[in-house]
């Protein structure tokens, strides 16, 4: 069977997690989440997890040598990346791998969601769930350093033509209903 990957790219805030989660089920692919994953190291207080905390507690990005050593770890014949890449390096690090597996890339779901939105979004989850980087100070910053060192995977994946613009707005089912339209899944 082909080996075959989707990636989700968006603002924190925008949904992806909860897309790629049901993309991934309803398509029998492995979802991976860098920060499902991240968190979960930090939950177990592992040597990766003592390293990330306070990293993620300021809304900054771990180490890219750190998160491509666990995508190595991680990585699956049919895989939906969630959170991943979110630097250049990490990008073309990517790039590299899938070549080296015969990966092929199905798309690059950009959810697009405008900022008021996200930052509703964001301190609502914060009231609910109570993620220790879901304070405002930290959305602010992982907002910016999505505009810095992410947002321009946006011009690179689209002038590899792979990526698909999704309007995040509306409901779940709405957002679910325009990925797969535009996947073509
Ligand atoms: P959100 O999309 O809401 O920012 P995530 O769960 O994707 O939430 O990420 C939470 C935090 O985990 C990030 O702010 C960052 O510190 C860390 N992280 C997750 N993925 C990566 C990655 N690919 N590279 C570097 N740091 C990451």
């Amino acid at each position: 069977m082909e080996r075959t990957a989707i990636i989700f790219l968006g603002p924190p805030g925008a949904g992806k997690g909860t897309q790629a989660a049901r993309l991934s089920q309803e398509l029998g692919f492995k979802k991976l989440s860098t920060g499902d994953i991240l968190r979960d190291h930090v939950a177990r207080m592992t040597p990766l997890g003592q390293v990330a905390k306070p990293i993620m507690e300021r809304g900054d990005l771990v180490p890219d040598d750190l998160i491509l050593a666990l995508i190595k770890e991680e990585l699956s014949d049919r895989v939906v990346f969630d959170g991943f890449p979110r630097t250049l390096a990490q990008a073309e690090a990517l790039d590299r791998l899938l070549e080296e597996t015969g990966t092929r890339l199905l798309g690059v779901v950009l959810v697009e969601v405008p900022e008021e939105e996200l930052l509703r979004r964001l301190l609502r989850r914060a009231g609910l769930e109570g993620r220790s980087d879901d304070n405002e100070e930290t959305i602010r910053r992982r907002l910016e350093v999505y505009r810095t060192q992410t947002a321009p995977l946006v011009e690179y994946y689209e002038k590899r033509g792979v990526l698909k613009r999704i309007d995040g707005t509306g409901t779940p089912e709405e957002v679910y209903a325009r990925i797969k339209g535009a996947l073509g899944v």
